[in-house]
């Protein structure tokens, strides 16, 4: 269950709209929804839009919200992905009522199709998959009936059990429904309720040879499980005619389907058979390298599942497909870690600074605030020394326009310490400029400055002597065209060659105290989350976003 308080009630979407009718009509007292992963991959964002939608509504509504387990493909299944889909609907902050299997409904479904096959209303076909393919007809054109359509019910009943004692091969039979060979709906001109596939089952072990197909599992599932909006994605609108079919004949509870959009992210894919191509091949470390798009892969690298449910819920539920920006999902982040994550000092690109009226050996501690969003989170000390790291670009020997930051006779204080002055620079023989020579100014320290001097820049800095070596991994797109599905050619192709980028930098000493999750925004860089590839010795923090954005008005915080 979501903790949080709710969000100011909006409008309902077209789901709840329905649902809200069901209720007060009285067709149901509580209603039943189900997420229905197939365990063949880790979760994404995309799953978690029906996550947060199907979960949501049992929130909103008197009811519940089921896990099923869609496992009816053994060959692709397995419990590893089993777990972590698990692990991460709980991350993302729900609880399920029942954890559930189609697999385990398999005796069931079996006595279902031979229900059918003794009505008369499936059949065992010898066809090949090309000649039911070339018998299927098209779109504007009827099918053809297959040979073997009209066998009696016990030859049907014999050559069934025999399938299911495994004495023919792969491929060589399947079970169809007997509905119509001309039916408009292409999905119910004899839909094939099972195959034959002599594979292993994460669960029921070598017991099956037959499994039945996805039209036939999933709508039954719902209908033994007594769920009353079963939502799926806009793909499966022609399914429903089917699944209605099914359910009726059977005279079985009524479950009905209703359908919403997919929800894809730009510069990324979201299809667990393309996620697991990048796995395999060696293009990411896992499925949960901090750029995938996985639920796993986000939660290394910082995103909190909070910014993950109000990206869901500011995306809504739509009927139209369409493309969403991942610039909305790092506004959400944005808005999320300004709350909660602790500020420190970090320089990534490092250049040295020395001031050169406070004494050597000496370290005066400062303070500042571990967030000014946040009173509560107190302040902190930093060392404060004679040396101290910049980043590079916060000086420049000739300022630009409007530049407020360090130059030859610039004035900047160094954020919780002293105003600085630049009195001069040091080069080497390339022309590169390797120290910086200030002085600062007396009674300027931050909380007790009585100069009345005012700077426009305040620069992040890190005590040289006090600075601790960090890893941080910078991470861009994993793809640089913004919509990969609709490229020419392999979508590999498109994988973004500078979508990670490790360096090391300095941080603050308080930053050496850290545990994987944790999260921080380093001052005027984004917001890090520490790996768990992170030791003592060496912490290593993955760049969550930045800290522009381009969706709100505000710009460096
Ligand atoms: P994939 O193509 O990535 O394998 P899938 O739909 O086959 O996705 P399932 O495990 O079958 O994956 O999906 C579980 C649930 O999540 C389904 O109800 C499915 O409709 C929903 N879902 C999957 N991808 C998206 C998406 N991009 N947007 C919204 N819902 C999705
Ligand atoms: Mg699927």
């Amino acid at each position: 269950m979501i903790t949080e308080e709710k969000k100011e009630d909006k409008s309902l979407n077209f789901i709840e709209e329905i649902i809200e009718a069901d209720l007060q009509s009285g067709k149901y007292q509580e209603i039943v929804t189900r997420f229905p992963p197939e365990p063949n991959g880790y979760l994404h964002i995309g799953h978690a839009t029906s996550i947060c939608l199907n979960f949501g509504l049992t929130n909103k509504f008197p009811g519940y919200t089921n896990l099923r387990f869609d496992d009816t493909n053994p060959v692709t299944e397995d419990t590893e992905y089993v777990d972590s889909i698990k692990a991460d609907i709980r991350w993302l902050g729900f609880e399920w009522k029942n954890e559930l299997y189609a697999s385990d409904y398999f005796d069931t479904l079996y006595e279902f199709a031979l229900r059918f096959i003794n009505a008369g209303l499936a059949y065992v076909d010898d066809s090949t998959s090309e000649e039911i393919a070339t018998l299927k007809g098209t779109p504007t054109e009827p099918g053809k009936d297959s040979p073997y359509r009209n066998r009696s019910v016990e030859e049907n009943l014999a050559l069934f059990e025999q399938m299911k004692n495994g004495e023919f091969p792969d491929g060589s039979r399947t079970l169809r429904a007997k509905i119509d060979m001309a039916h408009m709906n292409m999905l119910m001109r004899d839909p094939i309720l099972y195959r034959i596939k002599h594979a292993h089952h994460h669960r029921t072990g070598n017991k099956w040879c037959i499994y039945p197909m996805y039209d036939f599992a999933h709508g039954q599932s719902d209908s033994i499980e007594n769920v009353t909006h079963s939502i799926c994605t806009m793909e499966f609108a022609p399914h429903r005619e089917l699944y209605d079919w099914l359910i009726d004949k059977l005279e079985i509870y009524p479950s009905h389907q209703y359908e919403f959009a997919r929800r894809n992210l730009n510069y990324t894919v979201t299809s667990k058979r393309k996620l697991r191509q990048l796995v395999e091949e060696g293009h990411v470390s896992g499925w949960d390298d901090p750029r995938m798009p996985t639920i796993s892969g986000m939660r290394r690298r910082g995103f909190t599942a909070a910014s993950i449910r109000d990206f869901c819920d500011r995306i809504g539920v739509a009927r139209r497909e369409n493309m969403i920006d991942v610039g909305l999902l790092e506004f959400c982040v944005r808005e999320d870690l300004d709350k909660k994550a602790l500020r420190r000092m970090a320089v990534l690109d490092p250049l040295k600074l020395v001031i050169t009226n406070f004494p050597e050996g000496v370290t005066e501690m400062c303070h500042s605030e571990n967030n000014p969003e946040d009173i509560e989170a107190g302040m902190r000390e930093i060392p404060f020394s004679r040396e101290v790291y910049i980043e590079k670009e916060d000086f420049m020997e000739v300022p630009a326009k409007k530049y407020f930051r360090l130059a030859p006779g610039k004035m900047v204080r160094l954020k919780g310490a002293y105003i600085i002055q630049c009195d001069d620079f040091v080069k080497d023989e390339n022309g590169e400029i390797t120290e910086v020579l200030c002085s600062f100014i007396e009674n300027s320290k931050s909380g007790q400055d009585t100069t009345g001097i005012n700077v426009k820049g305040t620069l992040h800095w890190v005590s040289a002597n006090h600075a601790v070596p960090v890893e941080v991994r910078l991470y861009d797109r994993l793809f640089s065209v913004e919509n990969v599905s609709t490229e020419e050619g392999d979508f590999k192709d498109y994988i973004n060659p500078e979508s990670l980028n490790i360096i090391t930098g300095y941080a603050e000493p308080a930053l050496a105290d850290t545990k994987p999750g944790d999260s921080f925004q380093f001052l005027r860089k984004g917001y890090f989350a520490t790996d768990p590839d992170s030791t003592t010795e060496k912490p290593v923090f993955n760049r969550t976003v930045t800290l522009r954005d381009n969706w709100a008005k505000s710009g460096d915080k």
